[in-house]
Order: structure tokens, then C-alpha cells, then sequence
């Protein structure tokens, strides 16, 4: 138990090991915690000298001049070796890119000009103050098992580069090897961390500062993309909706041209030549056969007049003339003719049986136009 085997012993102000005293209470020793006297085992080579209280033990005194010993080396040699510095720093852009940076700084050895051991600060003592140029470092030494965080946030406060040495888990016989116990405090990175460094908070906040310009440039380079990407679908659809009424303009173009064509095709093909002979051969073979239906009666009316009902009938144009004639006085035929008689009422039923009579068209097959000055005599 290194807690028992207290490594100095105070005389006169010194720590000393019990091997640079007489063995037993003839040491004159106290401990340096509770200043209460000690006893001296110096038994030899083979077990490690060390003092124990002489009567009730305190918690403190192997610690107390752990510590002790540890500031007085410091303040005598006025170096330190500083422990490196990393620190990761990142920041996320709003679309969630992160910026990740990594500083730090390697271990150096500090060379001080000035060392003050016990240095009463604003609510805090300093085991030791190292100044260096401008430069102060605070250092805390701890060789107890009790963390005193009060100590260490009262010194944090003061925002001042401090490192904290921690001594708690020396093995006795380091404790007692002056050279070992000087690489140990003065150089083992093992046993040091910075509690605040203000050298590394200032390239923290320059590096957070860069990535802060970064990630804004970035968020202002996303905006931009953004709004292009929105400006984009915008187009994009702006251009969908005008081809699509393109489409339905073309469409309804298309509609009413194919209807206008429909209609003037029809119409075309009810103004053709074609069409207008035929229809207005129908017409005009109508109208002729009703002329020549007409004709026919008038020639019935003349013989039933004048002829005492008695006729000759041109059998190429079916018009009635005198019983003994030789050549039609309408188309000028020669024959034949057939003779036929007619009775007074025959006038009254003459349309009804031109109707249904082939007479009239036959007669205007055979003779399309009859001789007018004989037919202008007939209606006199
Ligand atoms: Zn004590
Ligand atoms: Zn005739």
C-alpha cells in the first residue's frame, strides 16, 4: 500500500527520503500533510525506504509530497514538456454536407524564463506559473486519488493555458528514483493533458471560422442550385403545358379542316359536272316528256276537234295527224302511222293516261326537239 508508505518526510522545510535519514523516530521527520511525526523504514537494499505515521495515519501525506516534490522539480529546471493537441471541428451545410477538419499541434518542450510555485490567482492557486515571452501556463499537479474539479473549473475560468499532471498512479520506487521521477513529471506525455490551451483555441476558432465561410459559400451555392432546379421545372413544365396546347390547338385545327374538307368534298361532288348533267338531265328529260305529254293531247284535241275523232298516229313521236297524211307534219317521219279514234270524253282522262304512259318519253327518245311552227299553231 503506497497510501502507508509515505515517500518524503519534512525537515527544516526539505523533503527527504527515509534513506537520507536515520532509520526509526530518530528521523525527526513529519509528514507533510498532517505535520504529524513519522517513522523512518530504511531496512536496506532490498525493500524501498519509506516513512509511516507513528501513531494514527492521515489520507494525505503520500500524496502531498508526491506533489510537492513534483512542483519543486518544475520550479527548479523551468521546464515542461506540453502535450499535443488534436481537436476534430465540423459543420453541416442545409443539405446535411458536413465539413469535417482536424487541428492540432505536436508536444513541444517548453523553456521558461520565470517559475512560480503556489501562485494565488482570482479565486484559485496555480501550483506553478511557467512564463515564456508573453506566454503564462498554469500547471496542476495531482498526485491524490480525489479529483478537485473545483480547482480545475475555477482554473478553466481563467482562460489561461493550463496543464494538469497527474501523479496518482506512480509506483513507489519512481517516486523514489529521482532521475525516473524527473522524466516522469518534467516529460512523460502519459501524465499530462491540456486542461485549456489558449493556442489551441484560437486555431479552433480560426479552423471553425473557415469552415463557417466554407459552409456558407456551400448553403449559397445549394440555394443557387435549388432555385435553378426549381427554375428548371418551372421551364420544364411551362414548356409541357405549351406543347400540349400546341397539341390541342393542331388537333382542333386538324378537326375543323378535316370537317371543312368533309363539307367540301360534298359540296364539290354536288357541283360536279358529272352530278349537275345528271340531275339536270332528270330534270330536263321531266320537263320534256311533260311538253311532249302536252303535245301529244293537243294533237288528240285537234283530231277529236277537227277531225271527227279520227287520227293518224306518228309511231316515232306518238303526235296525232290528219287520217290520210303521208309524212309526220311534227318530225317529219315517213311512217309508219297507225290510225286511231278518239271520243270526246278521252280529253278528260287524256293527262291520267299520259302519266302512265311510256308515249311521252319514247317520243322524246325518238324525237328530241319536234317542229315548233307547227306545234305554236296547235296551242292557237
Ligand atoms: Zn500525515
Ligand atoms: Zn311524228
Amino acid at each position: 500500500m503506497s497510501g502507508n508508505r509515505i515517500p518524503f518526510g519534512e525537515r527544516d522545510g526539505q523533503l527527504l527520503q527515509a534513506d537520507e535519514v536515520p532509520n526509526g523516530l530518530a528521523c525527526e521527520c513529519t509528514c507533510p500533510e498532517c505535520h504529524r511525526a513519522l517513522v523512518a523504514a530504511n531496512q536496506g537494499t532490498k525493500v524501498l525506504p519509506y516513512f509511516r505515521h507513528q501513531q494514527s495515519a492521515c489520507e494525505g501525506g503520500h500524496a502531498a509530497g508526491v506533489r510537492r516534490r513534483a512542483i519543486e522539480l518544475i520550479v527548479a529546471e523551468r521546464q515542461l514538456r506540453l502535450p499535443p493537441f488534436t481537436q476534430a471541428i465540423s459543420a453541416k451545410t442545409m443539405n446535411g454536407f458536413v465539413i469535417r477538419k482536424s487541428v492540432s499541434f505536436e508536444a513541444s518542450l517548453l523553456q521558461a524564463q520565470c517559475a512560480y510555485a503556489g501562485v494565488k490567482l482570482s479565486g484559485v492557486t496555480a501550483d506553478v506559473v511557467l512564463t515564456a515571452g508573453k506566454h503564462q501556463l498554469l500547471v496542476y499537479v495531482r498526485a491524490a486519488k480525489r479529483q478537485d474539479h473545483q480547482k480545475e473549473s475555477t482554473l478553466l475560468a481563467l482562460g489561461m493555458s493550463v496543464i494538469a499532471l497527474d501523479l496518482q498512479h506512480l509506483r513507489l520506487e519512481t517516486i523514489l528514483d529521482k532521475e525516473a521521477f524527473r522524466q516522469v513529471v518534467l516529460f512523460d506525455s502519459n501524465v499530462r493533458r491540456w486542461l485549456h490551451t489558449v493556442r489551441g483555441t484560437m486555431i479552433v476558432e480560426l479552423t471553425r471560422q473557415t469552415i463557417q465561410a466554407e459552409i456558407e459559400q456551400l448553403n449559397e451555392l445549394e440555394k443557387r442550385q435549388k432555385l435553378a432546379a426549381l427554375e428548371q421545372r418551372r421551364l420544364e413544365r411551362e414548356r409541357k403545358d405549351t406543347e400540349f396546347e400546341m397539341i390541342q390547338a393542331r388537333n382542333e385545327t386538324l378537326r375543323i379542316a378535316s370537317t371543312a374538307a368533309r363539307m367540301a368534298a360534298f359540296e364539290a361532288q354536288q357541283k360536279s359536272p358529272e352530278a349537275l348533267t345528271e340531275r339536270d338531265r332528270r330534270e330536263l328529260l321531266k320537263h320534256q316528256s311533260n311538253q311532249r305529254a302536252e303535245a301529244i293531247i293537243a294533237t288528240i284535241r285537234r283530231a277529236i276537234e277537227s277531225w271527227g275523232g279520227v287520227g293518224a298516229e306518228c309511231q316515232r313521236c306518238y303526235l296525232i295527224s290528219e287520217a290520210d297524211t303521208n309524212a309526220c307534219r311534227y318530225c317529219e317521219s315517213m311512217g309508219p302511222f297507225k290510225v286511231l279514234s278518239f271520243t270526246p270524253d278521252y280529253l278528260g282522262s287524256a293527262q291520267a293516261r299520259m302519266r302512265s304512259s311510256l308515249k311521252p318519253d319514247t317520243s322524246v327518245a325518238h324525237v328530241p326537239c319536234l317542229i315548233q311552227n307547227h306545234l305554236s299553231r296547235l296551242h292557237k
